[in-house]
């Protein structure tokens, strides 16, 4: 299974990855940085697991991300 990780101390919640997969991401109410939603934190690293068809929009999200802190692991 893919999977997405997201390195999320450096987030600047710029918004971009909530535009390109909108149903795995959000910003925060509470900090302004965005949410892998449903992602399970481990050491301050958010890792979750997706399905294939998932993938390209989430590889965008990582793609555009200005900060690199998204990756997605096939
Ligand atoms: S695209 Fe990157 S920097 Fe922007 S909100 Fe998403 S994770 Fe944070």
């Amino acid at each position: 299974m893919p999977t997405i990780v997201h390195f999320r101390k450096n987030c600047i919640g710029c918004n971009s990855c909530v535009e390109q997969a909108t149903e795995h991401w959000k910003i925060s109410d509470s900090d302004g940085k965005s949410v892998l939603l449903g992602g399970e934190e481990k050491n301050g690293v958010f890792v979750k697991k997706i399905h294939l068809a998932e993938t390209e929009a989430n590889e965008r999200a990582a793609r555009d991300c200005p900060t690199r802190i998204i990756k997605v692991f096939k």
